[in-house]
């Protein structure tokens, strides 16, 4: 890139934390700077959405877009900056895969504002007030974003051109998807940037044949420092994850999560894990198999699709109203 390029950084549905990630690439941040000039980045420079607007279509180099899309204003905000962007990453595993967000599409909008606004027991709303999208006031009226049943990925609105996985990426890898972008040397579009290998492939334990008899908790047991924790009882999705983030967490003996997402070729990560534990019960007896699994397992949405439900097969549970996922008045 001669000249230097446009870059948009846009958060949606997230917790920040993708922003902060592209802080720990430090002093390289003054490379950024100097190859682009930032013309979105709300978390840090004031930019208006209607400047962007009045951009030319495809005027935006690159677009780091972090969130998934919980509300009518990150779809809006998706569609536009699909619109002005040459080139729109996924950044992080909610764009990527739904992630923590995703993971509300077990409820529905009724079911959270319920929670939120009237059952915590911090709630003092003795007039059950609940979020309007229009609000009459004297100075005119007021708008709030729609806020939809269903947490979509980024892809499930728009065309996305690359995907970089990771709640959060790590520095290292962001740092090496700018290099490639700005040396024009990105795999396909539709590609994942990073490895295609799985977190067991950079894990230093060791591994042998896994029998398993029981799975345990993180607080249940001190693992030793040198054995595969899956070999240990711990519910590690190593096998299952993305390589990229140097097998951070298993390497100080806390199972991967699978915050990387699925490697590759791997289409429902929560599928994969499941086979993979299933093969490694030490049992043939299938009231055994079920103590095992309902003892060692007790929360299966948040073991197996911490990270992926939105972007998985399942999705999210039904809705009563129709049969697509979204109920017609929030859609
Ligand atoms: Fe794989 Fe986890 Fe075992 Fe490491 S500890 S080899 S990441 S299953």
């Amino acid at each position: 890139m001669s000249e230097k390029g446009k870059l948009a950084i846009y958060w949606a549905a997230s917790c920040g934390g993708c922003e902060i990630a592209v802080l720990g690439i430090n002093e390289k941040i003054l490379d950024v700077a100097n190859a682009f000039d930032i013309v979105l980045w709300p978390v840090a420079i004031d930019a208006k959405v209607h400047s962007i607007e009045k951009m030319d279509d495809k005027s935006i180099d690159l677009c780091l877009f972090n969130g998934a899309i919980r509300t009518s204003e990150q779809e809006y905000m998706a569609r536009l900056l699909r619109a002005k962007s040459k080139v729109l990453v996924a950044f992080g595993s909610c764009a990527h895969e739904g992630c923590i967000p995703g993971l509300a599409n077990v409820t529905n909008r009724e079911e959270i504002f319920q929670t939120a606004y009237h059952d915590t027991p911090s709630t003092d709303n003795p007039e059950g007030i609940r979020p309007q999208t229009e609000t009459e006031v004297d100075e005119g009226m007021l708008y709030l974003p729609i806020f939809y049943d269903t947490v979509k990925t980024l892809d499930q609105c728009v065309e996305v051109e690359y995907y970089l996985p990771g709640c959060p990426p790590e520095p290292e890898r962001i740092w090496d998807a700018i290099v490639a972008i700005l040396e024009g040397k990105l795999p396909a579009p539709g590609s994942v940037i990073g490895a295609e290998t799985t977190v067991c492939d950079e894990c230093p334990r060791t591994r042998e044949e896994k029998r398993i008899k029981e799975f345990k908790r993180t607080w249940e047991i001190i693992p030793d420092t040198e054995t595969c924790l899956l070999e240990q009882g711990l519910v590690c999705c190593g096998i299952a994850t993305r390589a990229g983030c140097g097998a951070l967490c298993p390497t100080v003996g806390s199972p991967c999560i699978g915050c990387y997402g699925p490697n590759e070729g791997v289409e429902d990560f929560g599928a994969r894990m499941m086979t993979a534990l299933a093969s490694v019960i030490d049992s043939e007896d299938p009231e055994e198999i079920d103590r095992i699994i309902h003892e060692g397992i007790p929360d299966p949405i948040g073991t197996f699709y911490r990270f992926s439900l939105a972007a998985s097969e399942l999705r999210r549970t039904s809705l009563a109203t129709d049969g697509d996922g979204q109920s017609a008045a929030s859609a």
